[in-house]
């Protein structure tokens, strides 16, 4: 597992967007945050209701065509936990999902305040566990 800090983490993802400063995603008084990628990669679905037995791997994006209100997945870390994120953009707190050449970004990074306790951020479709 590589183990990043901030500005090298900015170096990995450079050419995602050229534009972007993931620093902007992390609050400013964490900047001693270090990153860790995981092998793991997750894919994307749109669909109009959650299923009863979800997938691992798969970001379900639940609503209608321009309507998206909620992403679901199961956690990463092997807690099994299910992971709904609010997509409403009046409802605090939400979340943002992206796809761009078929790959999921969803901002700003997901902090569990149960549970696990974990804190990571997905783009384009990697997983970077942040610490
Ligand atoms: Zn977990």
């Amino acid at each position: 597992m590589n183990k990043n800090s901030l500005a090298q983490f900015n170096n990995i993802l450079q050419g995602f967007s050229k534009h972007e400063d993931l620093s902007s995603e992390i609050n400013s008084s964490n900047l001693t945050n270090v990153f860790e990628e995981s092998n793991q990669k997750f894919e994307y679905k749109f669909i109009e209701e959650l299923p009863e037995n979800i997938a691992h791997n798969i970001i379900y994006i639940v609503g209608e065509k321009n309507y998206q209100w909620m992403a679901a997945f199961i956690c990463p870390c092997g807690c099994e936990a299910v992971i709904k994120l609010n997509l409403l953009k009046k409802t605090y707190p939400t979340w943002k999902v992206s796809v761009k050449r078929d790959l999921i970004t969803i901002r700003p990074s997901i902090r569990r305040i149960v549970g696990c306790y974990k804190h990571f951020l997905i783009i384009r479709g990697r997983l970077f566990y942040i610490y």
